[in-house]
């Protein structure tokens, strides 16, 4: 998969080159190239930004870079089976990331992504872009960052891990949190007594006890009654599909 990232701060994307999304770039899994909008706006200070129409508060994101940039990215990454990236760009106001989306965006060949800060990115650019390419804007919650960059390192730890090959163990994969509508149950490892404070914490004996269908069991129920108390808009819908048939829920 190829990934493309626009940014005034393309440093703030160096973590991509740890843990399994390095190892899967230094693989070929991923191809992440970063790109800084600065080296597209060719006035002396390489000014990006400018005062927002109509007044108000803070600066807003000079359409000019932006397009050069993208249409930079569109000549640089462009090849017969990918000839446009779906382009993802950052936003409070934009369709809610979930996992579902994280999976329908790993099927994608290319992925490229515009961060804005400031107030944003002047309207016209959207409008600009969605005639190259498709464009969908993604907000990672409801609250407000300060830029994009945070967005996109999630989504593309998010998608990457999806990738084949990425996870060690695929069957890791299955039964996590938002997998199948349900939270993922609490997990334990050694010590089976762990006592750090003078109050003696056990793993679950059904656990430890080799009764593999006990713990099968136990595992639904915990995913059940932790999706209940944590998340009841997951709870509701998964019982609206059926997921909580049958189910103890304490
Ligand atoms: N004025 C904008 C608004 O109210 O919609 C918020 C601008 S925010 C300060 C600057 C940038 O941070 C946005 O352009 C976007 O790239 C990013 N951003 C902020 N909150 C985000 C969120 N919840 N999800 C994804 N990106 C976000």
């Amino acid at each position: 998969m190829r990934l493309d990232v626009v940014s005034i701060f393309p440093e703030y994307l160096a973590p991509l080159d740890l843990s399994l999304i390095g190892k899967a770039r230094r693989e070929g899994v991923l191809d992440l190239h970063v790109h800084d909008l600065r080296g597209f706006a060719h006035d002396r200070h390489h000014t990006v930004d400018d005062t927002p129409f109509g007044g108000g508060a803070g600066m807003v994101m000079k359409p000019e870079p932006w397009a050069e940039a993208l249409d930079h990215v569109l000549d640089a990454g462009a090849t017969e089976g990918a000839p446009v990236p779906h382009l993802l760009v950052p936003g409070p106001g934009g369709v809610p990331f979930s996992q579902a989306m994280a999976h329908a965006l790993a099927e994608e060949p290319w992925l490229a992504f515009a961060c804005g800060r400031y107030e944003g990115i002047d309207e016209r650019v959207y409008e600009h872009a969605a005639e190259r390419m498709p464009v969908t804007v993604v907000s990672l919650g409801d609250y407000v960052l300060g830029g994009g960059e945070v967005a996109v390192l999630a989504v593309v730890e998010a998608v990457a891990r999806l990738l084949p090959g990425v996870v060690g163990n695929a069957e890791s994969l299955v039964e996590e949190s938002h997998e199948g509508g349900l939270l993922e149950y609490p997990v334990y490892t050694r010590p089976a007594l762990w006592d750090d404070d003078g109050t003696p914490r056990e793993v679950p004996a059904v656990l430890r006890s080799g009764d593999h269908a006990a713990v099968a069991r136990w595992r639904q129920e915990q995913r059940v009654a932790r999706t209940v108390a944590r998340r009841p808009d997951l709870a509701a819908a998964s019982a609206a599909v059926g997921g909580l048939e049958d189910l103890q829920v304490r």
